[in-house]
C-alpha cells in the first residue's frame, strides 16, 4: 500500500499554485490562515469584491481535510434534523436544513461558474442500515425530513436492498438523490485558481506563527516574515492550532482513515455500489465509501482509535471491507491515508467572530459542501454585506476539561464500539 492520497497522485506533475518566485505580501485587507475548502471560498468572494486578500498554508494547497477526503457532498450536517428541532425549535431547524442544501447548490454553482473539471456528478447517496432496527429509524428519518423540511427522501426495503448495493451486510436504507461526488483535491485546488484570478494571492509553505493586534488591525506574523492585515479569517478547521488558542478549544481533531483499491475489473467495480451513489452507514464508527472514476473502491471509516501508521490502518480496514464485500478478497488496496475531521461539542458548524477574528469550522465530517458555503458567506461579513445565513446565530460552546488535546477520544471510541455491537 503506498501511503499517499489518492487524489493527490499526480501532485507532482501539476504546476505550484504559489509561483517559487512570489513574494510575501505586506499588506492586506483580509489575511486568510488556512487554503482549504473554508479559506479559499472565502479569498474568491473577497477578492471578486475587490478586497485584496492573501490566504496563507503551512503546506500547500488542499493539503488538509480538502483534498484528502471522500469527495461527498451532502446536505445535512452531523447533527440530525430531530436535535436541530429540540434544541432550536422548528422554524429554525428548517432554516438550517434549507442553509445546508444551499450549501449543494453553492458547490454545484462554483463548479459550473469556475468550470472547474473535478468529475462532480450528481449521484444520490445512500444511507444504510446496518441493523434491521435501523431501518425502523431511517423510516422515521424519512418521515421527519418531509414534514419538518420539505425534503424528499426514498426508502429501500431490506428485500430491495440488493438493487443498490452488492453486499449481503445491510438491511435496507434511505437514498437522497441530491447528493454528488467529486475529486476533492481537484475541486479545492480550482476554488484556489477562482480565487487567483479574482486577484487573491494564495502564500503556500508559509505557516502562520502568531497573530498581534495593531492600531489598524492585526500582525499577522508568518514562518516568511510579518504582514499586516485588517481583518483575519482563520479557516484551519481540524486543523486549527496554539495560534488561535480560543478557537482550538473549541474544536476536536478526530482521526478517520481511507484506503483504495487497486483498479477493479469494470464488471467487479459496477456491483458493489449498483447506481455509483456515495454510501454511508448508520453505525457510530460508520463506513463511507464510493468508487472513483477508473472503478476502485474508495472505503473511508475508522479502523481504529490508537495512534497507528497508515499502513496498519489501511490493513484494519481492508479486512473490514472485505467482511463486508468478500468479492474484494483478491484485490489489493493501493492507497492508505488519514486525515482530521473536526468535531464540535453541539456537533453544529460554526461561524463568526471571536477574539478579533473571523473564523468559520467545525463541520464535523460534512465540510466540502458545508466549509464552501460558509466560507462563501462569512465573507459577506467580513466585507461588512448582509448576510443572513442561521449558521452565524449558533454559539461557538467549549468545554472546561478540554484545551485542544482530545484526549477523551479513545474512550469515546471504546464506548461507540460496544453501542454499534449491542444497539
Ligand atoms: C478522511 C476525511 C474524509 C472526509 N470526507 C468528507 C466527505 O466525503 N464529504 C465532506 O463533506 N466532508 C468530508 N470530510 C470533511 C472535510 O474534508 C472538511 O470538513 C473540509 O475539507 C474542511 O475544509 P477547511 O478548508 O475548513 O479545512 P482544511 O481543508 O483542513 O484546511 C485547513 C488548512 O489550514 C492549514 N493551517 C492550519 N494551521 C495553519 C497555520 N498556523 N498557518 C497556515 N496554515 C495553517 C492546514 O495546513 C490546512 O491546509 C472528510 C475529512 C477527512 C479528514
Amino acid at each position: 500500500m503506498k501511503e499517499v492520497v489518492f487524489w493527490q497522485r499526480d501532485l507532482a506533475a501539476l504546476p505550484p499554485i504559489s509561483p517559487p518566485e512570489q513574494q510575501l505580501t505586506e499588506t492586506a485587507d483580509v489575511a486568510i490562515i488556512g487554503a482549504g475548502v473554508t479559506g479559499l471560498a472565502a479569498a474568491r468572494n473577497l477578492a471578486k469584491g475587490g478586497a485584496s486578500v492573501a490566504v496563507f498554508d503551512t503546506h500547500t494547497v488542499g493539503w488538509g481535510a480538502s483534498g484528502r477526503n471522500g469527495g461527498m457532498i451532502s446536505v445535512g450536517s452531523k447533527r440530525p434534523l430531530g436535535s436541530w428541532i429540540k434544541a432550536y425549535g422548528p422554524e429554525k431547524a428548517k432554516r438550517l436544513f434549507q442553509a445546508s442544501c444551499d450549501a449543494v447548490t453553492f458547490v454545484e454553482e462554483v463548479i459550473k461558474d469556475e468550470k472547474i473539471d473535478c468529475g462532480y456528478e450528481r449521484c444520490g447517496l445512500l444511507c444504510a442500515a446496518w441493523k434491521p432496527e435501523h431501518f425502523g429509524l431511517l423510516a422515521a428519518k424519512q418521515k421527519l425530513l418531509a414534514e419538518q423540511a420539505d425534503y424528499k427522501t426514498t426508502l429501500v426495503a431490506p428485500i430491495d436492498i440488493d438493487d443498490e448495493l452488492g453486499t449481503g451486510g445491510y438491511c435496507g436504507g434511505l437514498i437522497e438523490d441530491f447528493a454528488g461526488r467529486l475529486d476533492p483535491f481537484i475541486y479545492t485546488r480550482g476554488l484556489a485558481l477562482a480565487a487567483q484570478k479574482a486577484g487573491a494571492t494564495i502564500h503556500e509553505n508559509t505557516a502562520v506563527v502568531a497573530l498581534e493586534p495593531s492600531a489598524d488591525g492585526h500582525r499577522v506574523v508568518t514562518s516568511r516574515g510579518p504582514v499586516k492585515a485588517a481583518d483575519v479569517l482563520v479557516a484551519t478547521n481540524a486543523y486549527t492550532g496554539p495560534v488561535t488558542p480560543g478557537l482550538q478549544r473549541r474544536v476536536i481533531p478526530i482521526e478517520s482513515q481511507i484506503i483504495v483499491t487497486e483498479q477493479l475489473d469494470e464488471a467487479l467495480a459496477a456491483g458493489l455500489i449498483l447506481k455509483k451513489r456515495i454510501v454511508f452507514d448508520t453505525k457510530k464508527m460508520l463506513f463511507y465509501y464510493r468508487t472513483t472514476d477508473d472503478d476502485r473502491l474508495f472505503f473511508g471509516g475508522r479502523a481504529t482509535f490508537s495512534t497507528v501508521s497508515p499502513q496498519k490502518s489501511g490493513k484494519i480496514l481492508q479486512d473490514k471491507m472485505v467482511k463486508l464485500y468478500p468479492q474484494l478478497a483478491g484485490s489489493a488496496v493501493e492507497y492508505t491515508w488519514d486525515g482530521y475531521v473536526a468535531f464540535t461539542f453541539d456537533w453544529d458548524p460554526h461561524m463568526g467572530k471571536m477574539d478579533g477574528l473571523y473564523y468559520s469550522m467545525g463541520y464535523c465530517g460534512h465540510g466540502m459542501a458545508l466549509g464552501s458555503y460558509m466560507g462563501d458567506r462569512i465573507a459577506n461579513v467580513i466585507a461588512g454585506r448582509p448576510e443572513d445565513t442561521p449558521f452565524l446565530e449558533l454559539k461557538f460552546s467549549s468545554n472546561p476539561v478540554y484545551r485542544g488535546k482530545p484526549w477523551f477520544v479513545p474512550l469515546m471510541g471504546g464506548f461507540y464500539r460496544v453501542y454499534d455491537r449491542v444497539k
